[in-house]
């Protein structure tokens, strides 16, 4: 790991402080990745004989570290880093020569990613900005113009993968930011090859579904998470559905939820459930809210107000608020619809179950 030196003026001085978040080489991160690795699980698990956690991770290659997402309710910058940290592809086509020559491989990589699965080799423009930068979020609110958002790494990268022989599919099964393929950057090579980098996800490296997570409906909430607007889920909706028709392909769009994040009333759950079910979908991949160390959401979930503001923040905490926001998920299950017209009426807002059951 390399601590890179910043200076800052104190008085008539400058001094040397710690950058704020530490960066690897790409040749360091290289060498943890070359270690030779058993790819097994632990030997404590060896009398179980399916650990699902590991069927997931078997097959699938970790292409970088970090994200610049920093998103409220999750710790991956504070445990990873803010700044990407990625391999060389020498080291990732090396890693999936490895996982070809498993006696159970079959021909498919579960997933080509990384905690974001699209920031592989992304990066500041001028790296000295980032390096005083004390932005949470390089994409949130807006994406900062000094972000390098080309995804050509990866169409090389995912073309190389797909030349290997003894690969059949390589899917992208971790989570891709679609704010940075579908907002323009004025850049027209970056512009195009973002374009191209979603056709050649949903046609070459999609096991069926894509996974996206938009998170929540209400744009409120939504600033709150750090996330971009609904209308992008929206337009990724479009033309996700737009390159199956050209592509003649029948691969299904599937959103991630989450219900309980603090701000988000009953009311927002209820629009949540409308607007998805006007673009058809019946959701299926969704958690509730669970705090998580080290991040601003779960400051807001303890305290009850933001720490940035102080202005008091509403937040479902015990198990019936949580429940009560859970339901609106599974609005077309019999089992939730009076629970879900009762709570909607004792809030006076019959217009919203107008809108979810007529
Ligand atoms: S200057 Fe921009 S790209 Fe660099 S760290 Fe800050 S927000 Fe991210």
């Amino acid at each position: 790991m390399e601590a890179k030196k910043l200076t800052q003026k104190v008085g008539n001085k400058k001094i040397v402080v710690n950058p704020p978040w530490p960066t690897f080489k790409e040749s360091e991160i290289d060498r943890v990745y070359d270690l030779p690795y058993t790819r097994m699980p632990h030997p404590r698990y060896h009398s179980k004989e399916v650990i699902p956690a590991y069927e997931m991770i078997r097959h699938s290659i970790n292409i970088h570290r970090g994200c610049f997402g920093g998103c409220t309710f999750c710790t991956i910058s504070a445990h990873q880093g803010k700044f990407i940290a990625s391999r060389s592809e020498k080291s990732v086509l090396k890693e999936v020569d490895k996982v070809t020559e498993m006696p159970d491989f079959k021909g498919y990589i579960s997933d080509l990613g990384g905690p974001s699965a699209n920031m592989y080799k992304m990066k500041g423009i001028h790296e000295e900005i980032c390096r005083k930068c004390k932005r949470p979020s390089c994409i949130f609110p807006t994406i900062c113009k000094n972000l390098d958002t080309d995804h050509k790494p990866m169409l090389d990268l995912y073309k190389k993968v797909r030349e290997n022989p003894k690969v059949k599919k390589a899917f992208i099964g971790s989570g891709i930011r679609y704010d940075m393929i579908l907002e323009k950057t004025g850049r027209e090579e970056t512009d195009e090859n973002n374009s191209k980098y979603l056709r050649e996800v949903i046609k070459n490296h999609v096991s069926g579904r894509l996974k996206v997570a938009p998170e929540h409906s209400s744009d409120e909430v939504l600033k709150f998470m750090r996330k971009p607007p609904f209308k992008l889920f929206e337009q990724l909706n479009d033309e996700f559905n737009k390159i199956n028709k050209e592509e003649n392909l029948n691969q299904q769009l599937v959103p991630y939820f989450i219900s309980g994040h603090p701000g988000s009333k009953s009311e927002d759950m209820a629009n949540l459930a409308i607007q998805t079910k006007k673009m058809n979908f019946k959701l299926e991949q969704v958690q509730d809210f669970t705090p998580t160390p080290m991040t601003l959401a779960t400051v807001v979930y303890y305290s009850g107000y933001h720490p940035y503001t102080m202005e008091k923040i509403y937040t479902a905490r015990n198990k019936n608020e949580k429940e009560n926001q859970r339901k609106f998920f599974f609005w077309y299950k019999n089992e939730f619809k009076n629970s879900i017209i009762n709570d909607l009426k004792s809030k006076g807002r019959t217009d919203l179950i107008d809108k979810l059951f007529k």
